[in-house]
């Protein structure tokens, strides 16, 4: 859905709430709606509880830290100028050059005057005979809004282990998503670091050749795949340029907004040697190629995920030379592409250097962490530093952290209990006025493709509100019953589903995190947008609007 971008339109005269619109956070959606509610002429305020802009970017300074979707179409679409502006220097670039991106998003479009940092929102609570939110920051800092629109982001929420003595530590320690802005010296340094997903992965690989010594804490292996990196030359950076188009284009097409797409054929609708041909193509493929770009039914399909499980399982036993500790990396509760494949660069190479060592805590699980070290149940190791890569509390754990009250004072964190409960992942009953970017049974996919439509559907729904002069907008409960419902049973089937991970909503590090739910909407992304699309051209009216 387009949004028209004439005349401003402004939100209700004083006096009333401070704000037309209030949102909370300044990563990549919140920068985004940030502009878009300016353009509708609206007073808005950000609150972001880091110093600077950017989310994910600003907060992961961890080394390697860098993403998986292709540089060019993770950047922002929006502005044909900033595209042209833009020169991204790697095909996959690093957490200070997206960081740095973010920063001249945020200077082009002279977002800082509107958003408040160091201010982290705590409560929020619904106001009915006013029909506004009452935003309450840490600070203590009160402010009241029309409108609240949360950015607090999928994973934004660090999880430390539950284990006993985390705090006991004497050496440095860190949580990746809570890394110094200062250098941090690793050399030399007898270094532990706990998790190997995406982040772990990440870390491991950049700091094994710079450290004395590198201890892996796995609990979980994760199949990955090589993301085969390289710098951006300036013929290809002209392509690049002269094809933003026909790439965004081709992500709106995609299932998960990826420049990858499923292979029509079924994994076994071609001989042995072609199924063993179009893997090793895959695997030398950059990118989530031999993940979004696989055979249609890798990940629905038992056998069919088998054979590229067993693919990658000897991919892994060829690069890795000691054969236990291939084993040990090789995943054996899953199967592939069912979590989020990590994808790496050397990754398994690091652990045939004679500096690393890898403990399977499954076999010898942590009991805690000591002044020195981690002392597991057969061994005390000494460190000068530990790393934990334990992640996120994924999804719902940025909303868990606020106090959400809607109508009547009931808490969203109690409505959520069984897991989450939405309107297209964006509404919620009982939560007026209240939208959420990137939150539960929103289709997610390459997020910032997601991000953009999301924002332009939030602000046309605002937009709407202001014109038809509407104070109150509100998902019913029938809508949510229905839109819930349909997102489970997307979920039925997903090889996916039937596995622990941050997707199905586990996460043994948080309380209450043991019980899968579906947090996650698993359809297309085109789907998820026809849906969208066909509320707003009723004009809404599957929703409570007064
Ligand atoms: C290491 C890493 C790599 C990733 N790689 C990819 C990738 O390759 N491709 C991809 O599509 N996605 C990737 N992601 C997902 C990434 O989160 C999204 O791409 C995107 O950055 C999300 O943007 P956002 O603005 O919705 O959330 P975020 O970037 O998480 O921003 C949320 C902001 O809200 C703030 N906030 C939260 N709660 C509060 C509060 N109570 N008060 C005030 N402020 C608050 C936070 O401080 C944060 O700044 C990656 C994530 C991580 C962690």
């Amino acid at each position: 859905m387009a949004v028209s971008r004439e005349a401003p339109t402004t939100i209700d005269a004083a006096p009333g709430p401070d704000f037309d619109a209030i949102v909370i956070g300044a990563g990549m959606s919140g920068m985004y709606q940030l502009h878009r509610l300016r353009e509708l002429g609206m007073r808005v305020r950000v609150f972001e509880a880091g110093t600077g802009v950017g989310g994910t970017w600003y907060w992961n300074r961890y080394p390697g830290a860098r993403f998986d979707s292709e540089s060019y179409s993770y950047g922002y679409s929006f502005s044909k100028e900033l595209l042209e502006e833009w020169n991204w220097s790697e095909h996959f670039a690093g957490q200070p050059e997206t960081q740095a991106y973010l920063n001249l998003v945020a200077d082009k479009f002279d977002l800082r005057r509107d958003i408040q940092f160091r201010s982290r929102v705590t409560a929020v609570h619904w106001e009915e005979e006013t029909r506004h939110w009452n935003v309450t920051l840490q600070d203590g800092g009160r402010f009241r809004t029309r409108f609240l629109i949360t950015a607090i982001g999928p994973l934004s929420a660090p999880t430390l282990p539950r284990i006993e003595g985390v705090d006991m530590f004497g050496g440095q320690s860190f949580h990746t998503a809570r890394w110094p802005h200062e250098t941090v010296d690793l050399a030399g340094k007898r270094v532990a670091v706990i998790g190997t997903g995406a982040t772990g992965v990440q870390t491991i690989q950049t700091i094994a050749g710079s450290v004395g010594h590198l201890t892996v804490f796995q609990r979980t292996p994760n199949w990955c795949a090589p993301l085969h990196n390289s710098k951006i030359d300036p013929e290809t950076q002209k392509q690049i340029k002269s094809s933003y188009p026909e790439i965004f284009r081709r992500c709106q097409e995609t299932f998960a907004c990826f420049i990858h797409t499923p292979d029509p054929r079924g994994t076994f609708e071609v001989s042995d040697e072609e199924r063993e041909a179009f893997f090793e193509k895959l695997y030398a493929e950059p990118g989530f190629a031999i993940w979004q770009g696989n055979f249609r039914d890798i990940v629905i399909d038992r056998k069919a995920n088998a054979a590229i499980s067993d693919f990658v399982a000897r991919k892994i036993r060829q690069r890795v030379k000691d054969p236990e500790v291939a084993e040990k990396l090789i995943p054996r509760n899953h199967g592939f592409g069912t979590r989020r494949v990590p994808l790496e660069t050397r990754y398994y190479e690091a652990y045939n250097r004679d500096n690393v060592e890898l403990v399977d805590i499954t076999e010898t699980p942590i009991e805690r962490i000591t002044p020195k070290g981690i002392k597991t149940s057969n061994h005390d190791y000494e460190f000068d530093m530990i790393i934990y890569a334990t992640g996120f509390d994924a999804i719902t754990g940025s909303f868990d952290q606020i106090d959400i009250r809607g109508t009547h004072g009931v808490r969203l964190k109690q409505k959520w209990k069984g897991g989450p409960q939405t309107f297209l992942g964006v509404l919620i009953d009982g939560f007026p006025n209240l939208m959420m970017l990137m939150g539960p049974h929103t289709a997610l996919g390459n997020i910032p493709r997601s991000i953009e439509y999301n924002v332009d559907w939030v602000t046309g729904l605002i937009r709407h509100a202001s014109e038809a002069g509407l104070t109150r907008v509100e998902a019913t409960s029938a809508a949510v019953t229905s839109w819930t419902d349909h997102v489970k049973a997307l979920g039925v089937g997903l090889l996916s589903n039937e596995v622990n991970s941050w997707m199905t909503g586990i996460n043994s590090n948080v309380e209450g995190k043991q019980t899968r739910i579906v947090a996650r909407y698993s359809g297309s992304a085109p789907a998820y947008r026809a849906r969208c699309d066909e509320v707003a051209s009723r004009r809404y009216d599957e929703l409570e609007l007064a």
